[in-house]
């Protein structure tokens, strides 16, 4: 598939909750879950900033729609997203059995900044969404979205 203009709608709203966990102390990361008529379900932001490191957006998403989805509502559900998925979040997004996953700025792209910035890799490998979970329909990135995304990570990476 490719981006449209309802898809930067809710990747926007994914990048202004980015923004308002950064602001918070936060990671910048946000992400949306949108049903099949285009109504928003839930959102979250990252909130490792008190020490759980698995507390990604994404993943809040995947256990909510196990809670709260009919399986045919997860597999029909999208979930926008200001970062690509780590594995841990493309395993759970693909075990609930949600559908498309569209994504503003790669995992690859926010490594070479990272790197760039002389930063030093993560404790988890950068794999891409597809990698992870083959099966699922992903999109990404988003250029019009890249220079704010990437604004928002050198600012995390700069507080440390
Ligand atoms: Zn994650």
């Amino acid at each position: 598939m490719s981006i449209d203009d309802a898809d930067r709608v809710h990747l926007a709203r994914a990048v202004v909750l980015a923004r308002e966990a950064l602001l918070d102390g936060d990671e910048p990361y946000g992400s949306v879950l949108v049903d099949a008529t285009g109504a928003v379900r839930f959102e979250d932001r990252n909130r490792t900033k008190d020490g759980d490191q698995t507390r990604h957006p994404e993943f809040e998403i995947a256990r909510w729609a196990a809670n709260n989805l009919t399986s045919d509502e997860r597999a029909t559900a999208v979930v926008y997203t200001s970062g690509e998925h780590c594995p841990m979040c493309s395993a759970a997004h693909a075990w609930v059995g949600l559908g498309r996953i569209v994504y503003a700025t790669s995992s690859e792209q926010t490594g070479a900044w990272r790197a760039s910035w002389g930063g030093a890799p993560g404790p988890v490998a950068a794999l891409p969404i597809q990698t992870v979970a083959p099966g699922l329909v992903v999109d990404g990135p988003e250029l019009s979205l890249e220079d704010e995304v990437k604004e928002l990570q050198r600012r995390a990476f700069e507080r440390g």
